[in-house]
């Protein structure tokens, strides 16, 4: 047991104000395996309080060099590197992460994202002059945005909460982070990484609870700007505050991408099969950019169909801490009713069942779903059109590269997609093409240098590269 008194807030380990707790249980032994104080609103009032204090000292973080702001971010990434191991088992028992995948995801990607961006701060101008268009001087200064309230989902704790603390470090701004309730453990590792680290006291908090002590600090007059990622409906309603308080928000939502084999497309699962895991399946399903409508073309339908059922019979189910394990439970009893009732709906609404549909023999405890293919797919149902969060794909066929096309972007959402071909140019063209965020050609892999994020129902504004950086930075111009 992973057990807790204490919150981290301010820098300093605090007596939480109530004596609410979140109990955390195991993903894949549903036996309990932590239990942390949850803040309540008196200590969100601390943490933003404190985020407020150390960004308006004269002398604090935000008016360090940002070369000093890097120096102290490169030593939290080597905290973060010391307790790797802990953190990717804290994360892999939560949610079902598999251990295999789990070290380089969620304890690797946030020391990179830390160190990527304290070397881009480095080089940042943060104050350029140019010539004032009537005569004179005007400088432009890139100011940091203030305290940022950052809310973080359960499926990927670590590296959706580095995706805004590590350019919101190296803008200068100050953070109270909320981590997910389902995945508190790993956030109590990242308090003990920053307590450990140069970051000075204050500048970062953490904030453990639910939907109430996240929408607290959205609308808390404290806090600068919110960092979101999570549900479109939960963007919706944060977004909704935001917008009525002027306060300006990152919303990283949901997805249901297409993966567009085309008629070239190479279905050699001993070369494919890890590229089409990455981007279909990783993390149980329970990745927001994954392609989980496969637009299959009718001259290769059955192919498609037989390669991805052989493919997911193949991928081992199991505990999430089995290194061997490539496909670990769902993360909450909830979650997998959820995916379970998408299942119901694609059978009752036609759709064939080729492989899974029910839970995986062997494994009486843990909330494991079969990986799941169903072909003959609508793309108007709701199966194709709602995000399901579990090992499920669906197969939808079409004519002609125009009909796939067409297809990919009859959907509400535009976060991620794949596109499958022999031919690199055809595979940018038709990339090119797709209404979406960001994009694959035969491998889908988030870039840490490049914008991510989503269009449509899948978000507003961008994380990662550059683009991450400017979200926490405001303009001013001074006209000397
Ligand atoms: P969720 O929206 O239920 O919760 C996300 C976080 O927001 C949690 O910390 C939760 O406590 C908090 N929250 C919920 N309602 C809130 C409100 N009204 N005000 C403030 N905070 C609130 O989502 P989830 O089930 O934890 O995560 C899964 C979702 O996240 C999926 O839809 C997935 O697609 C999405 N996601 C998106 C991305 C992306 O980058 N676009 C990445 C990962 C996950």
């Amino acid at each position: 047991m992973i057990t807790y008194d204490k919150l981290f807030i301010g820098g300093q380990w605090t007596a939480p104000s109530s004596d609410e707790r979140i109990d955390v249980v195991s993903a894949s032994t549903e036996e309990p395996i932590g239990s942390v104080p949850a803040a309540a609103a008196a200590d969100v009032d601390a943490a933003v309080a404190a985020a407020r204090a150390a960004f308006d000292d004269p002398s604090g973080w935000s008016t360090w060099e940002p070369a000093r702001r890097a120096a102290a971010m490169e030593n939290l990434a080597d905290e973060l590197e010391k307790r790797g191991e802990e953190i990717s088992r804290r994360v892999s028992s939560q949610n079902g992460m598999p251990i295999a995948i789990s070290g380089a995801l969620e304890s690797g990607f946030p020391v990179s994202l830390l160190r990527y961006y304290a070397n881009l701060v480095r080089e940042f101008d943060f104050e350029t002059e140019q010539p004032h268009l009537t005569g004179g001087t005007t400088i432009v200064r890139r100011e940091a945005i203030g305290v940022v309230g950052a809310i973080a989902p359960w499926n990927y704790p670590q590296a959706l909460a580095a995706f805004k603390y590590a350019p919101a470090l190296a803008a200068g701004c100050t953070i109270v982070l909320k981590p997910s309730p389902e995945t508190v453990l790993d956030a109590f590792a990242l308090a003990e990484a920053i307590e450990a680290s140069d970051v000075p006291d204050g500048v970062v908090s953490i904030v453990p609870g639910g939907r109430d002590t996240g929408a607290y600090l959205v609308e808390h007059p404290g806090v600068d700007k919110v960092a979101f990622t999570g549900s479109t409906a939960a963007g919706r309603i944060i977004g909704a505050t935001c917008g009525q308080m002027l306060r300006p928000v990152t919303l990283e939502l949901g997805g249901k991408s297409a993966a567009i084999m085309l008629d070239d497309a190479n279905l050699d699962l001993s070369v494919m099969g890890e590229r089409f895991f990455e981007s279909m399946l990783v993390n149980n399903g329970q990745t927001c950019y994954l392609g989980t409508r496969v637009l299959a073309p009718a001259s290769r339908y059955d192919e498609v169909i037989d390669t991805l059922a052989a493919f997911m019979t193949s991928l081992p189910v199991g505990d999430a801490l089995d290194p061997a394990t490539m496909i670990g439970p769902m993360a909450s009893s909830r979650h997998r009713d959820r995916v379970e009732g998408f299942i119901e709906k694609g059978k009752s609404d036609g759709a064939r069942l080729v492989v899974g549909g029910g839970r995986p023999e062997g494994l009486d405890r843990g909330w494991f779903v079969e990986p799941t293919l169903f072909a003959d797919v609508d793309n108007a149902s709701t199966i194709a059109q709602e995000e399901i969060f579990g090992p499920v794909l669906s197969v939808i066929r079409y004519t002609d590269t125009d009909d796939a096309i067409a297809i990919a972007n009859q959907s509400d959402y535009g976060l991620g997609g794949t596109v499958w071909t022999a031919d690199p140019e055809r595979g940018r063209d038709v990339a090119r093409r797709v209404k979406t965020g960001t994009i694959g050609i035969n491998r889908y892999m988030p870039d840490p240098g490049a914008p991510f994020g989503g269009v449509k129902d899948s978000g507003i504004g961008r994380e990662l590269g550059p683009q991450g950086l400017s979200a926490y930075l405001q303009y001013k111009s001074i006209y000397a």
